[in-house]
């Protein structure tokens, strides 16, 4: 395990660094600032702040330079995200399109594919949304229902999606769709590119117990798409789903730590505020919690040295997701138990603003859902990691 960067990664943390310091107005950081913002506005600035971003060349860390990235190494990739943390910089508005669909693109798309769909990407001219989940299918994908039926050179698309990320700002979703009439499992399915922009495609927003609709839900009612926007072949889509899931791999966890590191002190913070650091079993708590994130710090830097060695993890990632998350859920539990009577209120005493903690804290309850639930990582670390028995 190599715990260190190279000179030229540190080079690019200090260029990064004064970008960062110059272009993030002071009042993001102000309290209140963003939980003032209704959905909208929230996401507006979001998109055009990253846009500005991307247009000063912080984009595209590791993607090649001919897709107007910066050809850089992972260690510059695990960099970018941890200053994107200490720079409290909001988070991405295009996690979907920037993770999975990108790379699947460049590495399977067509020439007009990679051409329409990059650069727009790159620079937040256009958000892509993920429709993979349905009501009747979530943990277990194969068992999606919607349809695509042809029609010329189009296919005809009807049915519905759940908790799509970004759903009611998204412009474009990479779909999957069963085209073949009568096709059961992995078979049968393509993933199809979809506007989202027409009569035939409505997303309505769900609200959260946060209060946010981040999600939502996308029906299709004879949405139309054209069968040359099928990402990989058609038919096909369960090979092209499980290469675009595969991007995923490799996240190092360094920037969650980073964060999640920040907001344990922040908890502490809260304890002291309402003398509970004195507390035997809290401080017990926040103990074990710290022992975790730093299991965290060094897992992150395991999985970043076997990247940047080029080695592949598989299916070991699914060990990082169980890790990253089921640690941030722990953190958000013993902030609960700090607050005790308090739990319903947005201020302490002290006057100390809970509103984006305990954001924070509902947020975590949904980690180990998506990208995978922990039961089902556990499964796939049992039987493919170590080999057990179904
Ligand atoms: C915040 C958030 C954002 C999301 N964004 C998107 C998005 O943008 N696009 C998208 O397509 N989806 C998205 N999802 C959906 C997410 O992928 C699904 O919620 C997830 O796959 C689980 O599916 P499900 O909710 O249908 O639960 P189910 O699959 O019905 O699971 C219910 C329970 O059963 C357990 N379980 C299921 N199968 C097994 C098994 N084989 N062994 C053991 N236990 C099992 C699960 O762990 C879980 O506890 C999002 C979800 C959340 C919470």
């Amino acid at each position: 395990m190599d715990l260190t960067y190279s000179a030229a990664e540190e080079d690019f943390r200090s260029e990064l660094r004064s970008w960062l310091s110059a272009n993030i107005p002071d009042e993001w950081s102000r309290p209140g600032f963003w939980e003032a913002l209704d959905d909208d506005e929230d996401f507006r600035i979001r998109r055009d702040w990253e846009r500005d971003k991307a247009l000063a060349g912080f984009a595209g860390i590791q993607w090649p330079t001919e897709y107007g990235g910066r050809g850089g190494t992972p260690g510059m990739k695990a960099i970018y995200d941890e200053e994107m943390v200490l720079a409290n910089a909001p988070r991405t508005v295009n996690p979907l399109g920037l993770t999975f669909l990108a790379p699947t693109v460049m590495a399977i798309g067509t020439d007009a594919q990679r051409k329409e769909i990059i650069g727009p990407m790159l620079r937040n001219e256009v958000i892509w949304c993920q429709g993979f989940s349905e009501p009747g299918a979530g943990s277990d994908l194969a068992a999606l229902s919607t349809k695509g039926t042809r029609d010329g050179d189009d296919f005809v698309v009807n049915g519905q999606k759940v908790w799509t990320t970004n759903a009611v700002h998204g412009d474009k979703i990479f779909t999957m769709v069963r085209t073949e009439p009568g096709s059961e499992k992995h078979r049968g399915i393509s993933m199809l590119l979809i506007d989202m922009h027409q009569s035939g495609v409505d997303a309505r927003p769900l609200r959260q117990m946060s209060g946010a609709s981040e999600f939502g839900e996308v029906f299709f009612d004879d949405a139309r798409v054209p069968a040359t926007d099928c990402l990989g072949e058609i038919g096909d889509g369960w090979r092209t789903a499980m290469l675009l899931l595969s991007f995923e791999r490799g996240a190092s966890g360094i920037s969650q730590y980073t964060e999640f590191r920040r907001q344990y002190d922040e908890i502490v913070a809260v304890a002291t505020s309402l003398g509970r650091d004195s507390d035997p079993v809290i401080r017990n708590e926040l103990a074990r919690v710290l022992t975790e994130l730093e299991c965290l710090r060094l897992h992150s830097m395991h999985v970043l040295t076997q990247v940047e060695q080029g080695r592949d993890l598989g299916f070991e990632a699914s060990m990082t997701k169980l890790q990253w998350s089921e640690t941030f859920q722990d953190l958000w539990e013993v902030y609960d138990r700090i607050l005790g009577e308090y739990a319903t209120q947005d201020t302490l005493p002290d006057g100390t603003d809970l509103r984006p903690l305990n954001a924070q804290a509902m947020w975590s309850r949904s980690v180990t859902i998506w990208g995978g639930s922990s039961q089902v990582q556990r499964n796939i670390t049992a039987e493919r990691v170590l080999g057990l028995p179904r």
